[in-house]
């Protein structure tokens, strides 16, 4: 029998509705295991997940581990260490004249069903460690990754249900008809990591049924970096931040805003840091990965002459090989500065100060994330103070998102809600105001 993609997607959410309305994902004791088996398909599976995101994006074995597969069982091990702590009800003072034998609480109840909708560049993390909160909330999931990561998509569709508890947890994999399949569906929450077109249509869809989203999405994430700072050690980290995973990463820094007098010392040591981290041959390092489709690699190709290249500039189309590339010299307006780039290209554009550069960010759109690079504390204050962003590093890209207890998300353009750790449960939990008074006299 040939279902089509809606009439599927209806029949694993009403599935999936059944399970919940049973209680079962409700108890505490449920989420663990689930949590805890999650962990198990990681560790057990760890390998064949780091050689499907290997096909996929070409990450090496380290870079698969560090980022996606023990990045999501450090989430898992602090999500089963503080959940009693989290779902603890929060009593709340009650005024005087509902009578002193009154008390009222606030307390975490599961939203339902929920779906999660994850994107290609960091595959299996971006589907797990929202699956992770969704169900220590004690929801059941639908959880659709990304075709665009065929051989990921395919390992984490067949792992998942030999781990987790198939009633309450599916996984649907497809592209646009399977996911518009799903959207026309009542959920009790939507958890969107993608695009911001993408956004709005899965915004747009929820509206239909009052559905509240969370939307994970992108932009360009600027670097600061103040004269006077040690440029190597600033390069160094703006170049792993950035080339990790060819540059694909929502949180990588877009492009370096720098004073004129500082640029050109900026720009040689990037190539010293560029060469020392991948070679002279980047394309040789096994350390080095690919752009995830031939789509990508003819927008990222088009970019590459927005500036002076510093280093880099090669490409190689039948392998998705991008070099990790500076382009010095870049003016606002060039195509590079336009959209995010999404790929290993660094641009470095010039402005005349701290206020030009607050400016600068401050004209375009509120960014994911923005890092500073400066020894002055009156610098790094006045631009926490000054600029919005989803988060700030300071002196380190990338890393804020490694924090637990520190909520990951966007605002504005970037998205909106965030997630990790206990922010995860506040996304998809309710929490419910409850006021007790007994009948007593
Ligand atoms: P993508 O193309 O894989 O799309 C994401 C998901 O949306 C996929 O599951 C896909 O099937 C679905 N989708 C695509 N088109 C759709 C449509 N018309 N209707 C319904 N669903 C559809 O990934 P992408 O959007 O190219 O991801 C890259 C973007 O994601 C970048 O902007 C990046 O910055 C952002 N991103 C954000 C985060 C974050 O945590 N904030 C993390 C990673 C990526």
């Amino acid at each position: 029998m040939n279902h089509s993609p809606t009439e599927q997607a209806a029949d694993t959410v009403a599935r999936l509705r059944g399970t919940f309305r049973t209680g079962r994902t409700k108890s505490v004791e449920w989420r663990k295991e689930q949590l805890r088996r999650l962990r198990a398909m990681l560790t057990e599976h760890g390998d064949d997940l780091a050689a499907a995101l290997h096909a996929d994006l070409g990450k090496s074995a380290t870079e698969a581990h560090r980022t996606e597969i023990d990045f999501t069982i450090r989430e898992i091990d602090h999500t089963l260490e503080h959940l009693d702590e989290w779902l603890r009800p929060e009593p709340a003072p009650v005024p005087a004249y509902l009578g002193a034998d009154a008390t009222a609480w606030t307390q975490y109840d599961p939203l339902g069903v929920v779906l999660v909708i994850a994107p290609w560049n960091y595959p299996a993390q971006l589907l797990l460690a929202p699956v992770v909160g969704a169900l220590a909330s004690g929801n059941a999931v639908v959880a659709k990754p990304s075709e665009l990561a065929p051989a990921t998509s395919a390992a984490l569709a067949e792992l998942i249900p030999a781990y987790l508890d198939t009633d309450a947890v599916a996984v649907v994999e497809g592209g646009i008809p399977e996911t518009t399949a799903l959207l026309a569906q009542r959920f009790d929450h939507i958890f969107y990591t993608g695009n911001g077109t993408v956004g709005r249509v899965v915004m747009r869809a929820a509206a239909e049924h009052l559905t509240p989203v969370t939307l994970e999405l992108g932009g360009k994430s600027p670097a600061f970096v103040d004269r006077d700072t040690d440029l190597d050690v600033v390069a160094d980290r703006l170049a792993r931040g950035k080339f990790l995973n060819a540059g694909q990463t929502c949180v990588a820094p877009d492009y370096v805003l720098t004073d004129p007098a500082t640029a050109p010392a900026l720009e040689a040591a990037l190539v010293r840091a560029v060469e020392g981290i991948y070679g002279t041959d980047p394309a040789a390092s096994p350390e080095y990965g690919r752009i995830i489709n031939e789509r990508h690699f003819d927008r990222l190709s088009g970019l590459l002459d927005s500036g002076r290249v510093a280093v880099g500039g090669g490409s190689d189309r039948t392998d998705k090989y991008i070099a990790p590339t500076v382009l010095a010299d870049v003016m606002p307006d060039a195509p590079v500065m336009q959209e995010e780039i999404f790929g290993p290209i660094l641009p470095i554009v010039t402005v005349p100060d701290l206020d030009a550069a607050v400016d600068f960010i401050n004209d375009r759109d509120k960014p994911l994330a923005l890092y500073v690079f400066t020894d002055s504390d009156t610098t790094r204050d006045r631009i926490a103070a000054e600029t919005s962003s989803g988060g700030l590093g300071n002196g380190l890209p990338l890393a804020h998102l490694t924090v637990s207890d520190l909520p990951f998300g966007g605002v504005g353009e970037s998205g909106m809600g965030n997630y990790h750790g206990r922010y995860s449960l506040d996304t998809f939990s309710h929490r419910k105001a409850v006021l007790n008074k007994p009948l007593g006299e």
